[in-house]
């Protein structure tokens, strides 16, 4: 990975306003909320800006796939502690069946009709380039993906 200084809520907004129209369209509200505003617009984290686009892509993609009028995609961004970034993508809409679970970051394992399979697998290796992880917790009203950062 190239990691590089970046700020990261400037690459979750500029992410989140390229899926905005699709978003809309579908009648999914899509926002963003950090922990400390002031903090985290300030402090630079390093990471790869074109690989954790790809992650943050893949799994809104997911979201918006699994997601119908009226649902919600949330993520949140806060420094844990100075030494961890935690970035979470949720939605409700129909939860990820128990028994699949433990499949979904396998490569070339989809459930769709048009699926490739690859979207969290490939997410996953990145997040793990970077000495961090992607994890996934499912409940009854929301699906969550946690990114884990260590900084
Ligand atoms: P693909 O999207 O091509 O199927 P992915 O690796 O991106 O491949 O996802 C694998 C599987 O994980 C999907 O087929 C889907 O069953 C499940 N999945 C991923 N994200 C969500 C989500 N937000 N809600 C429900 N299911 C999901
Ligand atoms: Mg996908």
């Amino acid at each position: 990975v190239n990691r590089q200084d970046q700020n990261i809520l400037l690459l979750l907004n500029s992410i989140l306003a390229s899926f905005q129209a699709a978003a809309t369209e579908k009648g999914v509200e899509m926002s963003l909320s950090t922990d400390n505003e002031e903090s985290t617009s300030y402090t630079l984290y390093s990471f790869d800006r074109i690989k954790m686009k790809q992650v943050i892509t893949n799994i809104l993609k997911n979201a918006l796939e699994a997601t119908e009028k009226g649902d919600y995609i949330h993520i949140t961004c806060k420094a844990e502690d100075p030494s961890n970034l935690l970035i979470t993508i949720s939605n409700n809409g129909a939860p990820i069946p128990e028994d699949i679970l433990p499949t979904i970051f396998t490569p070339f394992v989809t459930y769709k009709s048009n699926g490739t399979g690859l979207g969290l697998a490939i997410s996953s290796n990145i997040i793990s380039a970077h000495g961090g992880n992607l994890t996934v917790k499912s409940y009854k009203e929301e699906t969550s993906f946690q990114i884990s950062l260590p900084l």
